[in-house]
């Protein structure tokens, strides 16, 4: 936070950008995307110098580890790159199943990618809509055997087969990762009711 309250222009260098970059504060109305994991900037970040690039970064974005090893994939290391390795520009997130054109975690041995997003999910969380925990499952359940396939408990639509899903094995209920995440944040505030 001290970074934001100097008033000189003090400016840093990130790997993943060619030009200096300098803190901003963000106004509500600027409607700002992060230019690593592409959700809108409402607080302190940093901006490119060059008015025009119109690159940005949350300051968390900005710290984040050049390479990680996650248990959801033990083998390799992921390397976190600016762009997609992908002659496209997109890359498929094996996380939750959605193209990204942000930074991404990436094996390059196994082509697998992640967004950042994702490649921080939490390993467990609890949901109104289940009676148990959901645990972050990265392999894939089995399918029952005359169900072809299998549908996310909130949204009722098909989990693709090679996402991660929120799963409680006990009853068999599966949820998408973004939906899952989605509820999480609308319980922030729960309202009480008290009989
Ligand atoms: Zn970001
Ligand atoms: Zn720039
Ligand atoms: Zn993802
Ligand atoms: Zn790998
Ligand atoms: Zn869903
Ligand atoms: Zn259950």
């Amino acid at each position: 936070m001290d970074i934001i309250m100097e008033k000189e222009r003090q400016t840093v260098r990130h790997f993943s950008h060619r030009h200096a970059l300098q803190p901003c504060q963000v106004k509500e109305e600027d409607l700002i995307f992060c230019s690593c994991c592409e959700v809108e900037i409402t607080v302190p970040a940093y901006e490119c110098t060059k008015p025009k690039c119109g690159f940005h970064l949350h300051q968390l974005c900005f710290e984040l580890p050049k390479q990680v090893r996650l248990e959801s994939h033990p083998r390799h290391p992921l390397t976190l790159l600016p762009s997609s390795p992908y002659q496209n520009g997109e890359f498929f997130c094996n996380g939750c199943g959605d193209f990204g054109s942000g930074f991404t975690y990436h094996c390059s041995v196994c082509q697998f990618d992640l967004h950042v997003g994702c490649a921080s999910c939490p390993e467990s969380l609890k949901l109104e809509q289940h009676q148990h925990p959901l645990m972050l499952n990265t392999v894939f359940p089995s399918k029952k055997e005359n169900c072809a396939i299998f549908l996310c408990g909130l949204c009722n639509r098909s989990v693709e087969e090679n996402c991660w899903i929120y799963y409680c094995q006990a009853c068999d209920y599966g949820t998408h990762l973004d939906c899952a995440i989605r509820e999480e944040d609308q319980e922030d505030n729960p309202e009480e009711i008290v009989f």
